[in-house]
């Protein structure tokens, strides 16, 4: 471990990882998975056991110090066997810069697997987010846009106002139609944005043009480990939106309606990423409550035009 920032990092036991780069690759540690989960399961069952919002301390790599980290159950839900468990990737939010899990560990990625010192170009698919401003703190060239609606052309701002006090001039641009000229950045970041583009083959060969040749595509998603192939919940056509299975809504910042779930992806996002104009693309595993990582592993994907 160690972060190549030099961040104290290096001080604190470092999250359980592991990079996978197939689903054959993960089913071949399933024995091992499956004696951690059985420690996972243990923890989970006497850290939920009072179905309460609580508070722990532990590690936040955003803020590079410990703070408390919230455990909430607002994007929780009846899992499988109908356990109740909160939504980990969204929730054990540090209570000083308010990320979440997944948000914290797509930024130690970044602190301890990229050379941000090498970047001097970073794009990042949003722009009105609390996770925007701290990646603009250890990114200081990062450019940022939403997804405003089909109306408007990418590259185009617009004045958009999350209350009274808090107008903010916006970039839209369509993952899909990028605006930006080809080489324009050397690091590209989205978080769980891809399972609501419809086309996202098209988004990842548009990320891969305007990223240098050895540029790299740092993201999340929610991701089913247990799925070969990626599950197309809607699609869309000349007539709309046709959907294969019930609506899944998410949560969007800037329009209160949320948006469109349209697939829940499986390894073949990786294969798709290396036929769009990536060379390597892997999926990084991450566990460690030390560290603010609860509950069910996740992962952080991470797609590089040049050698990862
Ligand atoms: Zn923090």
């Amino acid at each position: 471990m160690g972060g190549k920032d030099g961040s104290s990092a290096q001080m604190f036991p470092s999250v359980w990882r592991g990079d996978f780069r197939s689903k054959a690759e993960f089913d071949a540690t399933a024995g091992h998975r499956a004696a951690a989960f059985e420690v996972f399961d243990w923890l989970d069952d006497r850290v939920l056991f009072s179905r309460h919002p609580f508070t722990y301390k532990a590690y936040c790599a955003a803020c590079d110090a410990v703070s408390a980290m919230r455990v909430g159950w607002e994007f929780g839900g009846a899992g499988a066997r109908g356990s109740v468990h909160p939504a980990w990737t969204e929730t054990v939010a540090c209570g000083t810069c308010h990320l979440n899990s997944r948000m914290r560990a797509l930024i130690d990625f970044l602190k301890t697997r990229t050379d941000l010192s090498a970047v001097s170009r970073a794009y990042a698919a949003e722009q009105t987010t609390p996770s925007f401003r701290v990646l603009q703190r250890l990114l200081p060239s990062l450019a940022g846009s939403e997804y405003l609606g089909p109306q408007f052309k990418s590259g185009e701002t617009r004045l958009h106002a999350r209350n009274a006090l808090n107008v903010q001039r916006v970039r839209h641009e369509d993952l899909t139609a990028l605006s930006y000229a080809d080489a324009a950045f050397e690091l590209a970041i989205t978080q769980d944005v891809f399972e609501h583009v419809p086309d996202y083959r098209k988004a990842f060969a548009e990320l891969a043009r305007v990223l240098t040749p050895d540029g790299r595509l740092v993201f999340t998603i929610p991701f089913f480990s247990d799925l070969a192939a990626t599950r197309v919940r809607a699609k869309v056509g000349p007539e709309g939106v046709t959907h294969l299975l019930p609506a899944e809504i998410h949560g969007n910042p800037v329009s209160s309606e949320g948006s469109l779930c349209f697939q829940n992806f499986g390894w073949d996002i990786l294969d798709d990423l290396r036929s769009s104009g990536f060379a390597d693309a892997f999926g990084s595993l991450y566990w460690g409550p030390w560290q603010g990582h609860m509950g069910f592993p996740f992962f952080v994907f991470c797609a590089s035009k040049g050698a990862c």
